[in-house]
């Protein structure tokens, strides 16, 4: 009987990894890493996902830090197809994701709590080791093996890798010199962003309550400014997680700009540029602190034409940069891969 038509109970328990080999390892648990990971333990394979960060999700990511809560990757998710779609309908019905009006013409989803529910209610039930650094990958007899500087850390019949595009070709250099070619043709922007724990809450300026949004101003240097208590103005009974917390992201332009510039500078800069839009100054700084996505948002996706997918059908790339600079291609580029491969 096909998989599909098991109930939940019915369905069978993965297949168990045979010693220290997996049916498929993935590298990167972003969200594409995580979309091909849920195919494959949909198809009760045997998978581990082993990513080097503090924390899973990759660029959909929110940082804790005295009491402060700072979305400072992805800001939110949108879907136009159906795949994505329905995870995040599902996510929804499970409580994970809301709406919110980023501006009077649109409205967007986002975690109920923070950006990272997304990446945490897709990686239910799976097997993924954070804070492993993968520094080598090779071929061991029909397997591919993937090392950290410790040795060792599992085996796979096949293999996905998910991590930006220029860490991905320096990883598959030796191993898949196509696959690696392939990821040095896509281009990023990176993105500066502050996260600034203040004394008081931001006063709307110039608007209502109910019409307070996120500056968004690229021509000024600002791609999405979040007084993070905005994401729950709707919500009235429900307390926001953080208190007086603001989230400003510098435009690609000006990340440019100021890359190798040092935090206090650019620090000082974006809080500069934040008040003369807004027109008020900023309530007292308690905590601040900046952090460089260098990688941060595709300009140039790799040749779509080249097949992201190794002769021997044993790797398979994945990552937005195979497909564009959102969440949902991210996420499409992982069950593309996945599906190339199983
Ligand atoms: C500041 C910012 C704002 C954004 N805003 C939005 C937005 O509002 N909406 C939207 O749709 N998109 C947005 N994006 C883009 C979106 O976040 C990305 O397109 C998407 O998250 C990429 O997912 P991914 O899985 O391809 O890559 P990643 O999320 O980068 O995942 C790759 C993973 O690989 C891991 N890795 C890398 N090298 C190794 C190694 N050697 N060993 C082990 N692990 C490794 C990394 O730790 C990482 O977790 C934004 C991005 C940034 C940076």
């Amino acid at each position: 009987m096909p998989l599909s038509q098991l109930s939940p109970t019915q369905k069978r328990k993965p297949r168990p990894k045979e010693g220290n080999t997996y049916d498929l390892i993935i590298l990167g648990s972003g969200i594409a890493g995580l979309a091909a990971a849920r195919l494959a333990e949909k198809d009760n394979k045997s998978v581990l996902v082993v990513d080097k960060g503090r924390r899973l999700g990759g660029r959909v990511s929110t940082r804790r830090k005295n009491g402060f809560l700072f979305n400072h990757g992805a800001q939110f998710v949108t879907a136009k197809g159906n795949e994505f779609a329905a995870l995040l309908a599902d996510a929804r019905k499970a409580g994970i994701l809301k709406d919110w009006r980023i501006d009077p013409a649109k409205t967007v989803q986002i975690g109920t709590q923070s950006m990272s529910d997304l990446p945490q209610f897709m990686a239910r039930g799976l097997e993924i080791r954070q804070q492993i650094e993968v520094t080598r990958i090779a071929h061991i007899g029909p397997n591919i093996g993937f090392f950290s500087d410790a040795g060792l850390i599992a085996c796979g019949r096949q293999a996905i890798v998910s991590a930006p595009a220029p860490q991905t070709a320096h990883m598959l250099a030796n191993i898949y010199p196509d696959l690696a070619a392939t990821a040095e043709l896509a281009k990023y922007d990176p993105c500066w962003t502050i996260m600034l724990g203040l004394e008081a809450d931001i006063e709307p300026f110039g608007q209502s309550q109910d019409q307070f949004f996120p500056i968004r101003n690229e021509a000024a240097g600002i791609s999405l400014a979040v007084p993070e208590p905005l994401r729950f103005v709707y919500q009235p009974d429900l307390i926001p997680p953080t208190p007086s917390a603001l989230t400003i992201q510098a435009s690609g332009k000006w990340s440019q700009q100021y890359r190798d510039e040092d935090r206090q500078t650019v620090i000082a800069q974006l809080c500069t540029i934040w008040e003369k839009i807004s027109g008020q100054p900023l309530p007292t700084i308690l905590d601040a602190s900046a952090h460089r996505w260098l990688y941060a948002k595709v300009t140039e996706v790799a040749n779509e034409n080249t097949p992201p997918y190794s002769d021997d059908k044993k790797m398979a790339i994945a990552g937005d940069w195979l497909r564009g600079p959102r969440v949902e291609q991210a996420f499409d580029s992982g069950t593309a891969a996945y599906r190339t491969l199983c």
